[in-house]
């Protein structure tokens, strides 16, 4: 049978000073009720087993004074004040090393004076806390507690202990090869010189002898208890998609930076990301897009599909008027530079698509291009439009040399079309696959890309214009435009 049931055991358990659910996790109780309930009646009432004064042994007071409502009210504070809107919470605390020593201690003590003892299966004191608090922080603050694997939004409560070092320096003393180690290789370690994991290794090669010379055993009622000492919130990242226009071309995707300096003014990343961290406070943000333009060409028709993550956001719900609004404040704060349509929340798993649209996906331009040398024929023009499946040799283009690396690769040009302006100048329509350098295939690139508009018309060319047209991936999904939001047309 499990537990310790003999009144020797509960005299030697009450001997240790242990506050009454510690008593419960040490005789191996787990209905989780019985630590609920002790909290709603009795928590203010020292139970009249043990004395009033000391703080107990084994939590140093954190399932003793600290499940008080007085105590859960500093962190429903601090939680009320970090202003989530997440409907479920998962809670957990962040405990002083002193607890794991005490513990180890304790063990020690009772599997000498009980032999009943090794058959119980202890209690571990964040899983007590968890049963005794969780359920009151969480409807404090009107949510569901939850299991941590499922919920996205996790609260670490700090609780801290003032003897802690104190306490530690034993470890120290018999294990001081393992601690020159670990202030030797900081990186290692990040700089920490106790890890849960590191003291517990360390403990399971501390023989008895040792520890009972060196250490507090067993241990005895500390001079101050624990204390909370602040929470972390962190919600997962959630994520918002769109499709992009830009109608500008002297702007960028992302921040054009080069050796830490701006070469242009915003870009598309700024003028959507900005909007988005501020609406859903998050502090920062990562943006994808399906492909990039250069700076200098357009993206019109549907526009260019996009996701932006943002980590831990406080804001996650959001009804459509209010993405309607997100939207319409990118799109007023970009001032005609660029317009988002489409905006809209989307599970992490989708952005699979972005991924893969990348790759496969094609994508129509058109090109504005000049006759530099030589006659351009209409019937060479017009006979491009039979032209079907041109493969391409690229070697990775002159101008993005510097950042990536040298390579020749096959992309197809599925079909395209030119239409003259006048004598020299034409324009040209072409479906490509993803990846395709659109520029390089009309003027060739010194021959680094065949083959190419030069060698199809027989004359010079050069690209003076391009847009990319449509990108052919059908997500995310299309969202009726209100009034509020008019999508210019081109
Ligand atoms: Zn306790």
């Amino acid at each position: 049978m499990e537990g310790i049931e003999t009144s020797d055991g509960d005299s030697v358990l009450q001997s240790l000073g242990l506050c009454k659910l510690c008593f419960l996790r040490y005789t191996g109780v787990r209905k989780t009720q019985e630590y609920c309930t002790i909290n709603e009646s009795e928590a203010d009432e020292p139970p009249t087993k043990y004395r009033k004064e000391d703080t107990c042994v084994a939590c140093l007071g954190l399932l003793q004074h600290l499940t008080k409502d007085s105590e859960i009210k500093h962190i429903v504070e601090d939680l009320s004040k970090a202003n989530y809107d997440s409907p479920v919470i998962t809670c957990a605390v962040s405990l002083p090393i002193a607890l794991q020593i005490r513990a180890h201690s304790i063990e020690l003590f009772l599997s000498e004076k009980l032999a009943s003892f090794e058959r119980v299966k202890v209690v571990p004191i964040k899983e007590a806390w968890k049963w005794a608090c969780s359920q009151r922080i969480a409807s404090a603050v009107n949510k569901e507690s939850c299991s941590g694997a499922t919920c996205d939004f996790l609260v670490n409560i700090n609780v801290e202990y003032s003897q802690d070092l104190k306490e530690c320096s034993a470890l120290e003393q018999v294990h001081s090869l393992k601690f020159e180690e670990r202030r030797k290789q900081k990186r290692k370690f990040h700089g920490q010189l106790f890890t849960r994991q590191g003291v517990e290794g360390m403990l399971n090669s501390t023989t008895k002898e040792e520890f009972v010379a060196k250490f507090d055993y067993p241990p005895t009622a500390p001079a101050e208890p624990a204390f909370y000492n602040g929470v972390q919130c962190s919600h997962n990242a959630i994520f918002i998609a769109g499709r992009y226009n830009k109608f500008s071309r002297y702007l960028s995707q992302t921040p054009w930076l080069v050796e830490g300096e701006r070469r242009m003014e915003g870009s598309v990343q700024e003028l959507v990301s900005k909007v988005l961290e501020e609406h859903c406070t998050s502090k920062n943000s990562k943006f994808v897009a399906s492909g990039r333009e250069d700076v200098d060409v357009r993206t019109l028709g549907r526009g260019r599909p996009f996701a932006v993550e943002l980590p831990d956001p406080h804001k996650t719900f959001f009804d459509p008027s209010e993405l309607v609004m997100m939207q319409k404040l990118i799109n007023e704060g970009a001032r005609g530079l660029i317009h988002v349509r489409d905006l809209q929340r989307i599970h992490k798993d989708e952005l699979v698509h972005l991924k893969m649209g990348e790759e496969s996906k094609s994508k129509s331009y058109e090109a504005y291009c000049v006759c530099l040398e030589g006659e351009l024929l209409d019937e060479k023009l017009d006979a491009l439009s039979n032209i079907k499946n041109l493969v391409l040799e690229q070697k990775t283009p002159i101008r993005v040399l510097h950042r990536r690396p040298l390579a020749t690769r096959n992309r197809t040009v599925l079909q395209m079309s030119a239409t003259r302006v006048d004598d020299k100048f034409f324009k040209l329509c072409l479906e490509t696959q993803a990846g395709t350098y659109v520029k390089e295939f009309v003027h060739g690139d010194f021959g680094r890309t065949n083959p190419n508009m030069c060698t199809l018309l027989g004359v010079s060319v050069d690209i003076l214009a391009l847009d990319v047209k449509q990108v052919f991936l059908d997500w995310p999904k299309y969202i009726i435009p209100t009034d509020s939001d008019s999508v210019p047309v081109c």
